[in-house]
C-alpha cells in the first residue's frame, strides 16, 4: 500500500486546504477512521471526515476556516478538545491526537496529549485506526499499525489492543462491533466475540440513547437479523431487549408445538428490510410479536394460543420505548398501531369483503399500506404452496383497498353530516343521541348500507332520529 494508491482518496480540494492549514501551524495532520475504511472498501466517499493532528484540533479547525473562501463558522467543543466545521456537503471533525486512560465506572476516559500512534491505539477496531497523511511530502500515505487493511480483506472486526480491555473500557464498543459486523457483513474474530460475551454486563454503564442509536443503525442494515443474533449470542440482548428473548423457544404439549417466535421475528425483520427503509416500520416488525410471550397458553381443544397478544404487545411497546428513553411521540404511536393491527389483514385474507376492507382502511388510515407491508413480511412459512397463496391473498386485499378507496374515500374519514347539523335538525342541545346518530351513520357507511355522501347520510340521519323518537324541526 504505497503513497499513490491512497492519494486517490484525497482528491477533494478540502484535503489540500487542511494540509495547507496544518503546515501553516507546523502540525502533522491525518485523515482517520471511517473515511479511510470506507474508501478502501469502495463504499463511496463519506461526508463525515475525521481529522486528527498532533497538536490542537481546535486551532487547526480555525485555520482551515480562514483558508476557505466562505469562512465557515467553527463549532468548538472545549470539554472534548474537538471542533467541527461544515463546508458544502462535507462535515469535518478535528481532534488533537490523544492518549486515553479509563476508570471502572465510566466510558469517559482521562485524556492527555499524545502522538499519532497513541491516538490510533485508542481507536476501537483495527479497521477504524487507519490514517492517511495530509503532510505535503507524504500526502496520501497510509499508516496502518494494526494490519487494518488485512482485516478489511478478511472481513474481520478486531480490536487493536486486548479485547477484554477495549470492551471493558468503553462497553459501547460491543454494540459498535456488532453494528459494523452487520453493516459491512464482517465477522467478529473469536477472541473479540468471547470478550464481548464476558463483558456484556458492562453495557449498563452506557446511556440508553447511545444503545438505541446503535440499534437504529443495526435495524437500518440490509440484514438486521445478523446484528440481533450476535446480540443474542453475546448475551447483550437480554440486557437490552428482554421482550425479544422471551419469545425464544418452542414448547410442546400433547404433541402440539408452536413456532419459535424469536427466530421468526428476525426473519420478519429481514423480510421487511427488503421492502422498506422506514426505520419505524422496521421497529414494528421487530416488536410485532412481543405480546406472545406473556399471553401464551395451552388449550386442550385448540392447542397453543396467544389471545390478545396484539393488544398486550402494543402496550408493551410503550414500556419498552420508555425504558430505552426512545421518543414517546407519534413514532411510538405508529409502532403501537402496527403491533395492535398486525393480525387484521390476515383475518381478512381468506374472505375479502368490501365492508371488512372499509373497516381496515378506516382503522389504519394512512398507515394501511405500511400495515400490509408488515403482514407480507410476516409470511415466513417454508411451505412454498402456502407462501404463494398467502402472498396472493394479500395482493387481493391490496387491490380491494384501492378499489374501495376510489369509491368510498374512507381514509381519514370525516362524517358527511356533522354533530352541529344533527343538533340543528332535531333542535337538540348536546346529548347522547347525537353521538348515537353519528355512530350509526359511520357504521352504515362502513357496512356499505349507504354511500359515503352527504344526501344519503342526511336521509339516514332523519331515519335514525325518528327511530330514537326525535322530530325534525327544519
Ligand atoms: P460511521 O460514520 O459509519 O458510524 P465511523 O467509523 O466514522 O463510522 P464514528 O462514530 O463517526 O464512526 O467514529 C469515527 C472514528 O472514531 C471511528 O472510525 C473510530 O476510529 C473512532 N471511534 C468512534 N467511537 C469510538 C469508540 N467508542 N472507541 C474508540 N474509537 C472510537
Amino acid at each position: 500500500m504505497g503513497q499513490t494508491s491512497h492519494a486517490k482518496a484525497l482528491q477533494h480540494p478540502i484535503f489540500k486546504t487542511v494540509s495547507k492549514a496544518a503546515s501553516n501551524l507546523g502540525l502533522d495532520a491525518y485523515v482517520i477512521g471511517g473515511f479511510v475504511r470506507d474508501f478502501i472498501l469502495e463504499r463511496g466517499h463519506p461526508k463525515d471526515i475525521d481529522i486528527v493532528c498532533v497538536g490542537s484540533g481546535i486551532s487547526l479547525a480555525k485555520e482551515v476556516s480562514k483558508l476557505l473562501p466562505e469562512k465557515p463558522s467553527v463549532s468548538v467543543f472545549k470539554n472534548y478538545g474537538t471542533a467541527m466545521l461544515k463546508t458544502g456537503t462535507i462535515e469535518l471533525e478535528f481532534v488533537g491526537a490523544r492518549k486515553e486512560s479509563y476508570q471502572q465506572d465510566s466510558r469517559n476516559p482521562e485524556v492527555e496529549n499524545g502522538s499519532l500512534e497513541d491516538d490510533q491505539n485508542r481507536r476501537d477496531f483495527t479497521i477504524n485506526a487507519l490514517a492517511l497523511s495530509l503532510e505535503k511530502d507524504s500526502f496520501g500515505m497510509l499508516l496502518d499499525p494494526f494490519n487494518g487493511v488485512e482485516d478489511l480483506k478478511q472481513k474481520t472486526i478486531r480490536t487493536p489492543k486486548d479485547p477484554d480491555i477495549t470492551y471493558s473500557d468503553d462497553p459501547l464498543r460491543m454494540m459498535r462491533a456488532i453494528r459494523f459486523a452487520t453493516q459491512l457483513d464482517f465477522i467478529i474474530e473469536k477472541d473479540s466475540l468471547e470478550a464481548i460475551t464476558r463483558n456484556a454486563h458492562r453495557i449498563n454503564i452506557i446511556s440508553k440513547e447511545r444503545i438505541v442509536d446503535e440499534l437504529h443503525k443495526i435495524l437500518a442494515c440490509q440484514k438486521p437479523s445478523k446484528g440481533f443474533s450476535l446480540l443474542h449470542k453475546t448475551t447483550l440482548l437480554p440486557l437490552i431487549l428482554p421482550e425479544l428473548v422471551a419469545l425464544q423457544g418452542i414448547d410442546e404439549k400433547e404433541g402440539q408445538r408452536h413456532k419459535d417466535n424469536f427466530w421468526h421475528t428476525l426473519e420478519v425483520v429481514d423480510n421487511i428490510a427488503k421492502t422498506t427503509d422506514d426505520l419505524w416500520l422496521r421497529w414494528a416488525a421487530l416488536l410485532h410479536d412481543i405480546g406472545k410471550a406473556p399471553t401464551k397458553r395451552f388449550d386442550k381443544k385448540i392447542g397453543w394460543t396467544f389471545h390478545a397478544h396484539e393488544f398486550v404487545g402494543s402496550k408493551m411497546v410503550y414500556t419498552l420505548f420508555k425504558r430505552l428513553k426512545m421518543p414517546l411521540n407519534e413514532k411510538m404511536k405508529f409502532v403501537q398501531k402496527m403491533v395492535l393491527m398486525s393480525s387484521r389483514p390476515i383475518v381478512l385474507a381468506s374472505e375479502v369483503t368490501d365492508s371488512a376492507v372499509r373497516r381496515l382502511v378506516f382503522d389504519a388510515g394512512d398507515s394501511v399500506e405500511d400495515l400490509m407491508t408488515l403482514c407480507e413480511a410476516d409470511i415466513t412459512t417454508k411451505n412454498p404452496v402456502k407462501f404463494k397463496m398467502y402472498h396472493h391473498n394479500f395482493k387481493r386485499v391490496r387491490a380491494k383497498i384501492i378499489e374501495v378507496e376510489k369509491r368510498d374515500s374512507i381514509r381519514n374519514f370525516q362524517p358527511p353530516v356533522s354533530g352541529q347539523e344533527i343538533m340543528k335538525t332535531f333542535g337538540l342541545s348536546p346529548c347522547r343521541e347525537i353521538g348515537q346518530i353519528k355512530d350509526a351513520i359511520k357504521e352504515a357507511i362502513l357496512e356499505g348500507d349507504i354511500p359515503n355522501e352527504y344526501e344519503a347520510a342526511k336521509a339516514y340521519m332523519i331515519e335514525k332520529g325518528a327511530k330514537l323518537g326525535l322530530k325534525t324541526i327544519v
